[in-house]
C-alpha cells in the first residue's frame, strides 16, 4: 500500500510539476496572441492528462487510479474552450490509442471532466477567480466523477466506485486544487506584471534602469523612439558613450557613477540633449544586501515648458522694463477694487496719498487718504458718497482731470481689462493744463482786446455790430423797447486844430468817461463808434428813458467843462441823437435805428449843436432839447 502512495505521489508530483512548468514559461506566450497562449496550456494541460494515466497507479489488479482529470478540469476554466479543446482531443487521442473494455466510458469521463472546467470558465468569465472558485471546481469535478463511476456500465460493472472510487475522487480534488492554486497566483502576477510593464513602456516620460557600470538593462518604448531602435533588446549593453556626444556622455556618466558610490539619489537635474531639455531624477537600485547594483532613471522632457517659461519671463521683464521706463503711473485694480500692481510711477503721480497706494490696498482707503490729506480739489464735503461713488464707477472707462493740491494736474484714465478688473493710466498733465489756461486767457484777452477801443477802453466798432444784434434780438424776443443813443462832439475838429493831437485823445477820454458814467444798468453798452463818435445801447429803455440817459451825459460834459475856444460855447459840447423801437421794427429791420438815430444826429448838428435829439419810431421827430 505504502509502495502504492509513493507513486501516487509522483503521479501527483507529475502533474503538479507540469502545471508549475507552464506557470513558469506561461510569461514568454504572453508576448504572443492570447489564442496561441491558450493553446499552448491546452497542450501542456493534456499533456499533463497523459502523462497522468502514463503514471497510474495499480490499485487492483486491471484498476488504476490517476489524475488525468484534474488538468483537463483546469484547462477548461483557465485557458477557455481553445486550451479545453485541444487538452480533452490530447488526452482522449491517447485513452483511445490505449483502448480497453471501458475505453468509450473512459472517453466520456475525459469529456464529462472537461466540461465541468468550461463551466467554471463560464462562471468566472469577467471576473478575477478566487481561492473559492478553485475549490468550487474540485468539488465538481469529485462529484462529476462519483456520478460516472455510478452510471457509466463498464465501470458500474467493474465496480470502480465501490473499490476505487474515494481515492480516485479525493486525490483528483487535491490536485485540481493545489495546481488551481498555482494557476491563480500565476493569473495574478501575470496581471501585475503586465501593469508594471505597460506602466513601464508606456509612461509618457524616458524610463530606464543602468547597470553600475551605466550600461542600459533596460528602457521604456519612449526611450527606444528617442535613440530610434527598434526593440529595448537593442539598446540593452549600451551605454551614453554609443549613443551622445563624448563630453556629453562623460558628465552623465560622472553624475550616474555620483549616484552610484554615494547612494544619494538625483532628482530632477536639468540636461540638454540634442536641444531638447529634459528634467533628469536618477534613483540607485540596490540588491537584498543594501549593495547599489545599479539605478532607475526617469527623464521627462520639459523643452517646451522651459521655453515657455524663458518666454514668459522674458515678456515679464519687458513689461516691467517698460512699466519702469515710461512716464505715466499704471495700476490694476481686481473686480473687488483692491489694487494688484502698480508701477513706481503711480504712487509718485500722488504724494500725498503714496503710502496708501500699496499693493493689496482697497480704492476705498486710498480715496480715504486723498481726502484726509486734500491732495485733490474738488472733493465734496460727503467724503463718504465721494468714495462710494468713486468706488462704484471704477469698473468703468471713464476719463478725469483732477487738479492737486499743489496745482499739478492729473489725467486719471480708467479702463475695464479682464477677468473685471480695471486699468489706471496715470499722466501728469500740469503742462499741458497750464498751456490750456494760458492759451484760454490769452485768447480771452486777444478776444477782449479786438474788441476794445485802445483809447477810450470801449467796445470798438468790431464788437458793437455784434452786440448790436444780439441786443436788438433780445428786446424783440422780450417785446421791450430798445433805444440807441448816437453822440458826436461837436467841432472837435477844431478842438484837435487849437488844442493838438494829444489833447484831442484826452478829450474822447473824458467824454468817453461821462458816457459810462451816464449809464447804469449792466445791459447797457457804450461803444466807440467812429473818430468822435459814440453810440449807447439801452435795452429795455423807452425814449424818455433814454432822454434821461442823454440828458445826464450833457450835464456830465458840461461839469467838466472843457474850455474849446473854437466852439460856440467856448467849451467841449455833444450832439445826441435818440431812436427807439420795439416789437416788429426791431425784429425785421434793426438797421433802421442807426439810421434814424444818425438822421436825429444830423438834425441836432443842423440845429445848432450841443442838443439831443429824439426821432420816434416812426421817423417823425418827437422830442427835441437843448442840452446845456
Ligand atoms: P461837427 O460839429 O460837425 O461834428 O464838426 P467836427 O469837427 O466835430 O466834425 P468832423 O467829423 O469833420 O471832424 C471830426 C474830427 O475828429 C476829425 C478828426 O481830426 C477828429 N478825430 C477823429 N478821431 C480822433 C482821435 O482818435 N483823436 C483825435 N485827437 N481826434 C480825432
Ligand atoms: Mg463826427
Ligand atoms: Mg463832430
Amino acid at each position: 500500500m505504502n509502495g502504492i502512495w509513493t507513486q501516487f505521489g509522483g503521479n501527483l508530483s507529475f502533474v503538479c510539476l507540469a502545471i508549475s512548468l507552464w506557470a513558469h514559461f506561461s510569461i514568454q506566450f504572453q508576448r504572443g496572441s492570447a489564442r496561441q497562449e491558450k493553446i499552448a496550456f491546452g497542450i501542456v494541460a493534456g499533456a499533463a492528462s497523459i502523462g497522468s494515466i502514463l503514471l497510474a497507479v495499480e490499485f487492483n489488479p486491471g484498476l488504476y487510479i490517476d489524475l488525468r482529470f484534474s488538468p483537463l478540469a483546469l484547462a477548461g476554466m483557465f485557458g477557455g474552450p481553445i486550451a479545453a479543446a485541444f487538452a480533452a482531443s490530447l488526452a482522449m487521442a491517447f485513452r483511445f490509442y490505449v483502448g480497453g473494455t471501458a475505453m468509450i466510458d473512459g472517453l466520456i469521463v475525459i469529456a464529462f471532466a472537461t466540461g465541468i472546467g468550461l463551466v467554471a470558465n463560464v462562471w468566472i468569465r469577467k471576473r478575477s477567480p478566487g481561492l473559492m472558485d478553485v475549490a468550487l471546481l474540485s468539488l465538481a469535478l469529485g462529484a462529476a466523477l462519483v456520478l460516472s463511476m455510478a452510471t457509466l456500465p463498464t465501470l458500474v460493472h467493474a465496480r470502480v466506485l465501490a473499490l476505487i472510487g474515494l481515492p480516485m475522487t479525493l486525490l483528483n480534488c487535491l490536485a485540481t486544487v493545489l495546481c488551481g492554486f498555482v494557476l491563480l497566483k500565476t493569473q495574478q502576477w501575470a496581471l501585475e506584471r503586465s501593469i508594471l510593464v505597460t506602466a513601464f513602456s508606456q509612461s509618457p516620460d524616458y524610463l530606464y534602469v543602468k547597470d553600475r557600470n551605466s550600461r542600459f538593462i533596460t528602457v521604456n518604448e519612449n526611450m527606444i523612439r528617442l535613440y530610434r531602435f527598434r526593440t529595448t533588446a537593442e539598446m540593452t549593453g549600451l551605454s551614453d558613450f554609443n549613443l551622445l556626444s563624448r563630453p556629453l556622455a562623460e558628465e552623465l556618466y560622472y553624475l550616474e557613477q555620483q549616484v552610484i558610490d554615494s547612494g544619494v539619489p538625483l532628482i530632477d537635474s536639468v540636461e540638454h540633449i540634442e536641444g531638447r531639455s529634459l528634467l533628469a531624477s536618477k534613483v540607485p537600485l540596490r540588491d537584498r544586501q543594501g549593495r547599489v547594483i545599479g539605478l532607475a532613471g526617469v527623464t521627462r522632457d520639459v523643452t517646451e515648458r522651459v521655453a515657455l517659461e524663458r518666454e514668459l519671463r522674458e515678456s515679464k521683464n519687458l513689461l516691467s522694463h517698460a512699466m519702469a521706463g515710461m512716464s505715466d503711473g499704471i495700476a490694476m485694480y481686481d473686480s473687488k477694487g483692491f489694487l494688484v500692481f502698480c508701477n513706481d510711477q503711480y504712487r509718485d503721480a500722488f504724494p500725498l496719498s503714496r503710502d496708501a497706494r500699496v499693493v493689496g490696498a482697497h480704492i476705498g482707503d486710498i480715496l480715504r487718504r486723498v481726502a484726509e490729506t486734500g491732495e485733490r480739489t474738488g472733493i465734496p464735503d460727503d467724503v463718504d458718497g465721494w468714495i462710494k461713488a468713486a468706488i462704484a464707477s471704477l469698473h468703468s472707462n471713464k476719463d478725469e482731470e483732477v487738479q492737486l493740491h499743489n496745482g499739478d494736474w492729473r489725467s486719471i484714465r480708467t479702463r475695464l481689462a479682464e477677468d473685471g478688473m480695471a486699468m489706471a493710466v496715470v499722466s501728469d498733465i500740469t503742462a499741458t493744463k497750464q498751456a490750456e489756461i494760458a492759451l484760454r486767457l490769452s485768447a480771452e484777452q486777444l478776444k477782449s482786446l479786438a474788441e476794445t477801443d485802445g483809447l477810450t477802453g470801449m467796445v470798438n466798432r468790431r464788437a458793437f455790430d455784434e452786440a448790436f444784434a444780439r441786443e436788438t434780438a433780445g428786446s424783440a424776443r422780450r417785446n421791450t423797447p430798445f433805444s440807441l443813443l448816437m453822440v458826436d462832439i461837436d467841432r472837435f475838429k477844431a478842438y484837435n486844430d487849437t488844442y493838438g493831437h494829444p489833447a484831442g485823445d484826452q478829450c474822447l477820454r473824458v467824454v468817453s468817461k461821462c458816457l459810462r458814467q451816464s449809464v447804469s444798468r449792466p445791459a447797457d453798452i457804450v461803444a466807440r463808434y467812429g473818430g468822435e463818435e459814440f453810440v449807447v445801447f439801452l435795452p429795455d429803455t423807452s425814449a424818455k428813458g433814454a432822454m434821461i440817459v442823454a440828458e445826464q451825459f450833457a450835464r456830465r460834459l458840461a461839469q467838466k467843462n472843457i474850455a474849446h475856444t473854437g466852439s460856440e460855447f467856448a467849451r467841449v459840447t455833444a450832439s445826441i441823437g435818440i431812436a427807439c423801437a420795439t416789437g416788429a421794427v426791431l425784429r425785421t429791420n434793426p438797421n433802421r435805428l442807426l439810421t434814424e438815430a444818425d438822421a436825429a444826429l444830423y438834425d441836432a448838428k443842423t440845429r445848432g449843436r450841443n442838443r439831443i435829439l429824439a426821432h420816434s419810431p416812426s421817423g417823425e421827430r418827437h422830442a427835441m432839447k437843448e442840452a446845456g
